[in-house]
């Protein structure tokens, strides 16, 4: 006897080790986790009627009271054990996200008709005595019909390997094996016990897949954000996958807090974790008190990505988010109290409605708010998608493919001002692509883009053939143009043969260097290196000199400024533009003094207005370059400009 239950005994500390380490390991919150527990809780009892049952009607006769007793343990036995698959069933269903995809559908109806079915046999046999007798005789006997749970269960377990090979996709396959092996530990068990009728496998069996489950699939270290324990961001992408694939509806709320790494900074990395924690702690309750299936997950630092399907009809994610400010406001006071205030941003996402590509969604929740109003505290995604930027950002691949093979870019020239010579004597080459689909989109958007994708070789080595070609046809010293300033990129830069090329190119077309200047911007100078040393040592071997572009933006650090070797400083547009304030007229002022006691000369970019130039010119500014003079204009018209304007 003690033979025969010996994997029962050897099941049950399993059983036990299962549902301690799921308490352990915080694995308790969810839907899925609770049908986990469930599971055990459901085998680890089964395993002790089963033990108990076996137990009694080992001496026979039984009296009154011990057919009573094998006859509950019994019935307990078969309950719980025969409803594990269609729970462990519903399990997967939870875990892999896929409810909305049997919510009314036949084959639940199916399911859920085959586990009434299993508990009616149950209820009835008293009975019917169709599944199993108690006697006092005999004790416990099988019933003759008790080979109907047997379909049942292989219905079961059809439905369950067929689901798991149809949605395999949805889930890492490790995590998949450890699914799937509970089948495969049920039909060797089946099988042991059809051979060897003395020995009860099946609850050993179960345990060692729930065992598997528990070691491969409950990582929460994998799964948890450390700093507030809160599901990661790849749990997020994870998610975000699922829902394209199976094509869920839902909403997603992106907060994001923009000024987090400040906050950390000012805070000290423990006493901001601390404070995260505290204030994602009556998030995650108000979220829960209000009745919405919804996922919540964290990515460092400061954004938290919130997935919720179907939100009841009186849900309303704006108001939602102010309780939640309010019920925070607590926590958040005393760090306001010292200065700094936490600036949260939301985005909100319907998908597919809005956005059905991962990495539209991906993208956006990280740029959001870069792409609307500083003061819209709420941003929703459908007015952000329709617009045209949006557009050309995420087909930016194929744009800039179809730029470099159909030779869609061209070069235009922006005449610049000498003030002194009061004629045109420079101009800045800046580039333009004309895409079929989109129409022109600025250099500001697809030459970050390019260097992104590694593609600003081929568009560097397109602009610089360009202006060296454009300046070998065209007399330009004739109309009174010295020299064309085109720009850099860093990577440009970085690449070793840079200067060769260059060079290839200047006796190609014949160029004599002080035609050109290049212009760079300062951040340059925060990755230089040895290739980037070399080659603007070698380029200005050459003869080439250099402009440094957008003065005013960077750390705009005056002593490197003074040490580097530019024959031109110029001043960025967004600084020129406050020069009418006092304080943006001062700051000019003393920068054009500046760079004048360091002999350099300075260009001031973007002057649209008369008042503007003025201004400059008294501040003993050199260059002029801005739409008040000119735009950048293709080759003919400037041209045909150059040629009325400096007669
Ligand atoms: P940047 O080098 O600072 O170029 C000056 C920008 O200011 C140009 O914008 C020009 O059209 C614009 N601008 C000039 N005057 C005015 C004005 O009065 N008002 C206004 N609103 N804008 C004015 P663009 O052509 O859109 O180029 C933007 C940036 O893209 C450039 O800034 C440069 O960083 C980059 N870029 C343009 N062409 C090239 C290129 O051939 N190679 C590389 N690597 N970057 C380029
Ligand atoms: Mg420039
Ligand atoms: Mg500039």
């Amino acid at each position: 006897m003690t033979k025969i239950l010996f994997f029962n005994y050897c099941a049950l500390p399993v059983y036990a080790i299962i549902l301690i380490a799921l308490f352990v390991k915080g694995a308790v919150l969810g839907r899925s986790n609770r049908y986990f527990i469930l599971l055990n809780a459901m085998s680890l009892v089964a395993t002790v009627f089963d033990i108990m049952a076996n137990k009694l009607y080992a001496v026979r006769p039984l009296s009154h009271a011990e057919v009573i007793a094998v006859a509950a343990f019994e019935y307990g036995y078969f309950l719980l054990h025969n409803l594990t698959m269609p729970v462990y069933q519903i399990y997967l269903i939870h875990v892999m996200k896929t409810e909305f995809l049997f919510k009314n559908k036949p084959v639940m109806i199916l399911l859920n008709s085959l586990t009434a079915l299993i508990i009616l046999l149950l209820i009835t046999n008293p009975f019917t005595g169709w599944i199993f007798t108690v006697t006092s005789a005999e004790g416990y006997m099988r019933g003759r019909y008790l080979i109907l749970l047997y379909p049942i269960v292989v219905l079961f377990f059809l439905f369950g390997v067929t689901y798991l090979i149809r949605y395999r996709k949805l889930i890492d396959r490790w995590k998949w094996i450890a699914y799937i092996s509970l089948y495969a530990f049920n039909v060797c068990a089946v099988a042991v016990q059809y051979f060897n009728m003395h020995y009860l496998v099946e609850m050993f069996s179960k345990a060692l897949a729930f065992l598997f489950i528990i070691l491969i699939v409950y990582r929460p270290e994998a799964s948890l954000d450390q700093s507030v324990l809160l599901p990661n961001w790849r749990e997020y992408r994870r998610h975000v996958k699922n829902i394209l694939l199976t094509k869920q509806r839902v909403e997603i709320a992106v907060v994001k807090f923009i000024n987090a790494n400040n906050i950390r900074t000012y805070l000290g990395e423990q006493r901001y974790n601390k404070y995260v924690r505290n204030v994602a702690a009556p998030f995650v309750e108000l979220l829960r008190r209000s009745k919405l299936d919804f996922d919540l997950y964290y990515e460092a630092p400061g954004t938290l990505y919130l997935i919720y399907k179907e939100p009841p009809a009186d849900f309303n994610i704006k108001k939602e988010l102010n309780d939640i400010y309010r019920s925070v406001r607590g926590e958040l006071s005393e760090i306001e109290h010292t200065g700094a205030k936490l600036e949260p941003r939301v985005l909100i996402m319907n998908c597919p409605a809005d956005l059905d590509n991962y990495d539209d969604i991906i993208h956006l929740g990280h740029e959001f708010y870069g792409l609307t109003s500083v003061y819209n505290t709420i941003t929703y995604a459908s007015d952000i998608v329709g617009s045209k930027n949006f557009k050309i950002e995420s087909n930016m691949d194929s744009i800039l493919e179809r730029a470099i093979t159909e030779n869609s870019l061209e070069m235009y020239y922006q005449p610049i001002y000498n003030i002194k010579k009061k004629r045109f004597d420079s101009a800045e080459a800046l580039i333009r692509l004309k895409d079929k689909d989109y129409g022109f989109i600025s250099p500001g958007i697809f030459i970050p883009a390019a260097e992104a994708r590694g593609l600003i070789l081929p568009i560097g080595d397109f602009v610089i053939e360009e202006v060296f070609r454009f300046i070998s046809e065209n007399d330009l010293k004739k109309y009174g143009i010295d020299h064309i300033e085109p720009n850099l990129s860093v990577a440009q830069c970085l690449q070793p043969e840079l200067a060769d090329k260059i060079k290839e190119l200047q006796d190609k077309y014949n160029i004599d260097p002080k035609q050109v200047n290049f212009e760079i911007t300062e951040t340059f100078f925060d990755n230089i290196g040895e290739i980037m040393d070399n080659n603007i040592r070698r380029i200005r071997e050459l003869g080439y000199a250099f402009s440094l572009d957008d003065y005013g933006t960077g750390y705009s650090n005056i002593q490197r400024v003074s040490r580097l070797p530019f024959a031109i400083i110029k001043i960025d547009k967004s600084l020129i533009d406050i020069i009418g304030t006092p304080d943006g007229y001062a700051i000019i002022k003393n920068t054009i003094n500046m760079m004048k006691d360091i002999n350099k000369q300075i260009v001031a970019e973007g002057v649209e207005t008369k008042e503007t130039l003025e201004m400059l010119e008294e501040l003993g500014c050199d260059y002029i370059q801005g739409f008040y003079f000119s735009k950048p204009l293709p080759v003919p018209e400037f041209m045909e400009f150059i040629k009325n304007n400096n007669k």
